[in-house]
């Protein structure tokens, strides 16, 4: 029965790990996988998450259970984090969910449940985003969100897709730190942005990985506050792999904002029914990792300060790395003004092949980089690849 199924490819990112790995040129640089990397090269568990995690470790007393909406202190706390108190709270269910993954696989669950007919969705993209919501129904329209030769946001295009949707339509938004360009929208286009969402009857589901990685805790979310203090309903799908170091843990959140707390309840209801019949209930660490956290003023003090110092190391490599990259192309100078841990280069698949093999310089085709693959002493010897293509 299983001849029925054919071979998948492999995930593009997953196979560029085994070819870093298996090449043995002491000088190789990883810009691929999409974890922050320290100046070693490591990818750090974050202190305040060690101290959370012995504190659990001594005063847990039950793997019970907690039950498919998660951990509702975790939901309160990290609610808090992302939206402060911008909008009425009895408004707003929240569900814990697997990573931010389960958050956007759930948020899609919800729109088809409710007769969506689909998302747009602004390219390039997070390269899982259409997936997720293919496999949940949705159909998929999408325009250009970024124009890779100018290193520049087409607003213009967000406006015509925006004004196209129909009354009903989700539209796919990067709060920050844009995955793959790193391209920044400004305080005015989220104004506009989110005038528009409300005139039109959009549902805006905003996707937040990156919290404190661009200019910091508030900053990264000032847009969504925004937005969310405008438009009567939008979903809100929270990853805490990247700002609380915890990938592996499968830590998130799906958040609706709705019009009441009647509202409020249907939705957290429907979302919960949705997990219960997906994988039932999300796992409790990473949860509870950053609850503890959150709750404890010493610790989240801590954890702020070392996601600083890992936002002010991304910050200083995209100065170095932009004004190297300029001499060759001008417009690479805007990689100092982007946000978060990646950048796109304009090269061809045949540059980023030729990078790979004479240099020993890791990244897929589309030409992303990780500016967390790089260290600060690195940044001098790496330039020159790429500037003598
Ligand atoms: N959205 C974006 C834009 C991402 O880059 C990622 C992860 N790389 C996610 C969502 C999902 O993250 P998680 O690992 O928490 O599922």
């Amino acid at each position: 029965m299983f001849d029925a199924l054919t071979r998948q490819p492999d995930d593009p990112l997953l196979a560029l790990i085994g070819l870093f790995q298996k090449d043995e040129r002491p000088g190789k640089v990883d810009l691929g996988v999409g974890v922050y990397r320290d100046e070693t090269g490591h990818t750090p568990i974050f202190r305040a998450v060690k101290a959370a995690e012995k504190r659990l470790l001594e005063t847990q007393d039950s793997k019970a259970y907690v039950g498919p909406e998660g951990d509702l202190v975790f939901l309160d706390h990290l609610w808090s984090l992302v939206a402060g108190d911008t909008v009425e709270r009895s408004h707003v269910a929240g569900v814990q969910t697997p990573g931010g993954s389960g958050a956007l696989r759930l948020a899609a669950d919800l729109i088809a449940r409710m007769g969506g007919r689909g998302i747009w969705l602004g390219l390039p993209s997070w390269p899982n985003h259409a997936p997720i919501f293919k496999a949940a129904g949705l159909n998929i329209a999408t325009y250009d969100f970024f124009d890779i030769p100018s290193q520049s946001v087409t607003f213009d295009n967000v406006v015509t897709a925006l004004e196209g949707a129909a009354p009903g339509d989700a539209v796919l938004l990067h709060a920050s730190c844009h995955n793959p360009t790193g391209g920044v929208l400004t305080e005015a286009q989220w104004m506009e942005i989110a005038a528009l969402a409300a005139q039109r009857n959009l549902l805006p589901l905003v996707d937040l990985a990156y919290q404190g990685f661009g200019r910091g805790l508030d900053q990264d979310v000032a847009g969504l506050r925004h937005l969310i203090g405008i438009v009567p309903e939008a979903l809100v799908a929270v990853s805490c792999s990247k700002s609380f170091g915890l990938y592996r843990e499968r830590t998130g959140a799906i958040f609706a904002l709705t019009a009441s707390a009647s509202s409020a309840d249907t939705v957290r209801s429907n979302l919960a029914g949705l997990a219960r019949t997906s994988y039932s209930m999300p796992p409790d660490h990473g949860a509870a990792v950053v609850r503890t956290i959150l709750a404890d003023p010493e610790l989240r003090r801590d954890w702020a300060e070392e996601l600083k110092a890992m936002r002010l190391r991304m910050t200083g490599i995209r100065h170095t790395l932009a004004e190297g990259l300029r001499t060759r192309w001008q417009s690479l100078g805007a990689i100092a003004g982007q946000e978060g841990m990646f950048s796109m280069l304009p090269l061809t698949e045949a540059e980023v092949m030729r990078l790979r093999t004479e240099h020993g310089i890791y990244m897929p085709g589309s030409g992303r980089i990780n500016i967390a693959g790089l260290k600060t002493a690195e940044v001098a010897n790496v330039v020159p690849k790429f500037t003598s293509l």
